[in-house]
């Protein structure tokens, strides 16, 4: 029996009957998208096992097609325009779910070269938001008469020319950091990858049903990118306003409100993005505490671990 109803060029009415299936014809498999529950001669479109809801036209419409936009389909002809376009349509998680159905067919190999893509994704809109920062203020600090303030020892700085160093300094970091540049890029891998498995070992409890892994890689692959192109934004842009202005006004403070802001931050969204996933997607009951329990427990894991490495190559304990 096939695994996927075949991409026949005849209609699907050879499978249905108005609404319900013609079970002798359907000659290829057909378990249930959420827990992988047999299907099969089933009167009522709802899965005993979890629950999920559907119609029998859906399902067996979608698992014969290719979604026209996704990454996941399209990466071996349009790799490059098809992750843009996956990338950036993940940016509106709400409408971006709308477009994509539980019941198409799951590719989890090219779902994991999306999922490990979102670290590059990061580092690449760090520099670019930095760079286009540096650019607005070092263009409005070039302006006469603009804002200054008064800053710890006495000093009146102009508030532009500040920031633009300061962002400069961020879309440079990668030269500036030197080695310890590579942990910027190990901290975004070792969240996303934390809070991806801490999701599949979940999934057994998951709405008290047991949820297919596929499923919750695509919605940890589909979060991961758009969240990290939002998290990288919002830091960079969070990081040079007020810890810009922290460092010079009462420098003590500079590196409780970045460290503040960077352990709050990918919390947040990538929170909202698994959450949003998990409900519109799944279709799970508690979405928004599962959601925002995956990305706290990952940040802090990788809190964790960067601390217990640093002390131990210092010779601690
Ligand atoms: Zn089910």
């Amino acid at each position: 029996m096939q695994a996927v109803a075949p991409e026949a060029d005849a209609g699907i009415e050879r499978w249905l009957d108005g609404d319900q299936p013609k079970w002798d014809t359907i000659d290829f498999e057909l378990p249930c998208s959420r827990c992988g529950y047999d299907l099969r001669m089933l009167t009522l479109p709802r899965c005993p096992e979890c629950g999920l809801q559907f119609a029998w036209r859906d399902i067996i419409e979608a698992r014969r097609r290719r979604n026209e936009f996704l990454f996941e389909y399209r990466w071996r002809e349009r790799p490059v325009r098809s992750w843009l376009l996956t990338a950036f349509s993940g940016l509106r998680p709400w409408r971006f779910w709308r477009r994509v159905s539980i019941h198409e067919h799951v590719r989890a190999g090219p779902l994991l070269v999306f999922l490990l893509s979102a670290v590059p994704a990061f580092l690449v809109t760090t520099h670019a938001v930095a760079g286009a920062l540096w650019l607005i203020f070092w263009s409005a600090s070039r302006v006469p008469g603009g804002p200054t303030a008064r800053f710890f020892g006495g000093q009146t700085l102009p508030v532009f020319r500040l920031l633009a160093d300061f962002a400069v300094e961020m879309a440079l970091l990668s030269i500036n950091a030197g080695p310890a540049y590579v942990y910027v890029a190990l901290a975004a891998f070792l969240i996303l990858g934390a809070a991806t498995l801490l999701l599949v070992s979940l999934r057994q409890t998951l709405g008290r049903c047991r949820v297919r892994s596929a499923q919750v890689l695509r919605v940890a692959a589909y979060a991961a990118v758009p969240a990290t192109i939002t998290c990288g934004a919002l830091l960079v842009a969070s990081i040079v306003g007020v810890g810009c202005l922290t460092l010079y006004i009462a420098p003590s403070l500079g590196d409780v409100v970045t460290l503040g802001l960077a352990l709050t931050v990918p919390v947040l969204v990538l929170g909202v993005y698994l959450s949003v996933g998990l409900r519109h997607y799944l279709q799970l009951p508690r979405p928004w505490l599962l959601g925002f329990t995956a990305s706290a427990v990952a940040v802090l894991f990788t809190l964790t671990a960067f601390m217990f490495t640093t002390v131990l190559l210092q010779g601690g304990w």
